[in-house]
């Protein structure tokens, strides 16, 4: 079967009556272009998100409207070629973090983000994902990380993180209330977020834990846009939690990975409703309304650090709700110092490495140029330091600020309460 084949048959099979709705509702106004932030910083019109979803849209006009079906059979509508299906992967996986920005504005309610899933599950399906994010996939599915944290390597690297910041991290411990999923991201490269969130969790007293089996809260197969790996990485991370017999699950800093247990896996996985999944984020706020842990107020002010902002992950602030609880903290920690970026809060603007985007080399001017929309941002504000409660988005942050040699600190907001705490 050639790989239009098999990406049409895919299309069409996401093709349901909601997808052709949805389809049939653009009026082709254009207004999603404008809150793209591959679109605003580039200007190319094919990352207009609605362009985007064009295979989509022909794979249902040709299969399922008579019109669509006589426009291609006289040869007015164009057949998708091989070379299309390229074209399209590069729009979709390189300039496109899944955001959902676009979903935001579009006046016809229009949910572009999960239509843009859709198309990566068309590609996925006829192997057209980019080579470097699907060896990320492979890698997880092999060794059960995309950056290699193998069950060796994370041992190696918990003992490590408990002897340098000499915490506690409960393995493995049957019975434990809480399971706490890490990225290989924060374990790998910001092993501070794993020490801070395990110093918290430890002062409020909570009887959590970690899984061996759990141990990756990253998924790539939710970034490729296939169903089978996604449930493959969810099912690991649901089979720790049920041996442990934990009640609910916290996800540390990652987006994407809280986006796929908190709001899809129900959908595929019905043991995932016998847990309740929450965002460290919402955790940290929990535990300073309830007066679990205290912080230091003024802390960050402080130590002389300058202005502060924070970004707004797509999937944790925009998505997932957690919009005030980074403000309450980082109102009490930094009442001088703590600015608004503008746009802020559900309105901010991606940071450009999200959705697989910083896996893929060949996506690099595309990622750094959306990223000079943040460095406007930040400037404006004159901050030196900005938090993010996303690793992704982190990873994006330090790597831009090296790639730009920028004067800023990137910081996670889990390890700004860490480090003010109250002993
Ligand atoms: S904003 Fe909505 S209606 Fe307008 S072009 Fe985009 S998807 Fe279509
Ligand atoms: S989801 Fe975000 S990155 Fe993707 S097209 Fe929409 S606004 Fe652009």
């Amino acid at each position: 079967m050639t790989a239009t084949k098999q990406a049409m048959d895919a299309f069409v099979h996401e093709t349901g009556g909601w997808v052709a709705s949805q389809l049939e509702a653009c009026t082709r106004c254009g207004m999603c272009a404008e809150a793209c932030h591959f679109y605003q910083s580039s200007g190319n019109p094919e990352y207009a998100p609605v362009w985007k979803l064009e295979l989509l849209r022909r794979a249902y006009e040709q299969r399922f409207t008579i019109f669509g079906g006589i426009k291609a059979a006289i040869g007015l509508d164009k057949r998708v070629t091989d070379d299309d299906l390229k074209h399209w992967s590069e729009l979709n996986y390189y300039a496109c973090t899944v955001c959902n920005k676009c979903s935001m504005v579009c006046p016809m309610g229009i949910d572009l983000g999960s239509l843009l899933h859709g198309v990566r599950a068309g590609l996925s399906a006829a192997e057209l994902v980019p080579a470097d994010l699907m060896a990320a996939v492979n890698k997880q599915v092999d060794e059960g990380s995309p950056l290699g944290m193998t069950s060796a390597v994370w041992d190696q690297r918990l003992e490590w993180v408990a002897d340098e910041w000499e915490v506690e991290i409960p393995r493995d411990v049957k019975g434990a209330d809480t399971l706490v999923v890490f990225s290989s991201i924060e374990v790998m490269k910001f092993p501070t977020n794993v020490a801070a969130i395990a110093k918290v969790l430890n002062k409020a007293g909570e009887k959590w834990t970690v899984s061996s089996k759990a141990r990756e809260v990253v998924n790539f197969g939710f970034y490729e846009g296939s169903e089978e790996h996604t449930k493959l990485f969810i099912n690991r991370i649901l089979e720790g939690a049920k041996e442990l017999g934990v009640k609910r699950i916290i996800v540390t800093e990652c987006g994407h990975a809280y986006d796929a247990l908190r709001w899809h896996a129900a959908n595929w996985i019905p043991e995932a409703n016998d847990f309740e999944v929450i965002h460290i984020t919402g955790v940290l706020g929990e535990l300073i309304g309830a007066g679990r842990i205290k912080i230091k107020p003024g802390f960050f002010d402080q130590n002389g650090n300058g202005t502060i902002t924070f970004h707004d992950a797509c999937k944790i602030q925009r998505k997932g709700g957690h919009i005030q609880e980074p403000r309450d903290i980082l109102n009490v920690l930094a009442p001088k110092s703590f600015k608004e970026m503008t746009p802020n809060r559900e309105e901010s603007v991606c940071c450009g490495g999200g959705g697989g985007v910083i896996a893929i080399k060949a996506a690099d001017a595309i990622r750094y140029k959306a990223f000079e929309l943040k460095i406007d941002q930040v400037n404006k504000v004159g901050a030196k330091t900005v938090a993010m409660t996303c690793s992704n988005c982190r990873l994006q942050f330090t790597d831009s600020v090296e790639h730009f040699k920028l004067d800023w600190k990137v910081t996670g907001l889990a390890q700004m309460v860490a480090d003010a705490l109250v002993e």
